[in-house]
């Protein structure tokens, strides 16, 4: 099984080619197909098994360079956000889609520069919810919100604002018809859809029960 097979789009498989990736790691095969189906996914999977390409890639081919934010990826630390939008940033770097990341400590200067060109956002939640209170973040494009490292989030009390965080995102199935059922509602009355990818090393009930906030009718995974 190669890049190519999964149905990711020509410039992410250029991208993974310049990378020197030669193969999918099992959670890229698994996820990937998924992802571009448009499912929400549910991962339990550690760092070290190709986790962020298995998300960034399918997101990436999903989206076109326009300049709003219309992927979301939240992480508990400055350095897992830095981590993850260097390589939005490597693997996306034919599409034209730009990245800005946020997390606190610092001035917001440069992130709001690079907030008001952005395709993709990676950030920490409290500094994330503060550019939604200056007015410099808007949700109303995000069509894939993903959630990652959730279990440290959780041990690190950001639970009740990603929360807050998911409530400002587009439209999520508040009922359980099944998706396909829904597509044609959305179709007649242009409902905002959104796509949740959410990741935790570990499932206690509390992030058990997140997750059935958070997700529409998911596909597991486990690595
Ligand atoms: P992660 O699990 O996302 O922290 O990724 C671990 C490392 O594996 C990163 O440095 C990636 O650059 C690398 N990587 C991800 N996918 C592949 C792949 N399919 N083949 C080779 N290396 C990869």
């Amino acid at each position: 099984m190669s890049f190519k097979d999964l149905g990711l789009s020509e410039s992410i498989v250029q991208a993974v080619t310049d990378a020197g990736y030669e193969n999918p790691t099992p959670i890229q095969a698994q996820a990937i197909p998924l992802i571009l189906e448009g499912r929400d996914v549910v991962g339990a999977s550690q760092t070290g098994t190709g986790k962020t390409a298995a998300f960034a890639l399918p997101s990436l081919s999903k989206i076109k360079a326009l300049g709003r934010p219309q992927i979301l990826v939240l992480e508990p630390t400055r350095e897992l956000a830095h981590q993850v939008a260097e390589q939005f940033e490597a693997y996306g770097k034919h599409t034209g889609c730009k990245v800005a990341l946020l997390y606190g400590g610092v001035g917001y200067g440069e992130q709001l520069e690079k907030l008001a060109k952005a395709d993709i956002v990676v950030a920490t939640p409290g500094r994330l919810v503060d550019h939604f209170f200056r007015g410099t973040m808007r949700f109303g494009d995000v069509q894939i919100l993903i959630l990652d490292e959730v279990d440290r989030m959780l041990d690190m009390g950001f639970l009740p604002v990603v929360r807050k965080i998911v409530n400002l995102c587009p439209w999520k199935s508040e009922h359980n018809l099944p998706r396909e059922e829904r597509e044609e509602e959305y179709k007649l009355k242009t409902l905002p859809d959104r796509q949740t990818l959410f990741f935790s090393a570990t499932m206690p009930p509390a992030i058990q029960g997140f997750a059935t906030f958070c997700l529409d009718n998911p596909a597991k995974i486990e690595i």
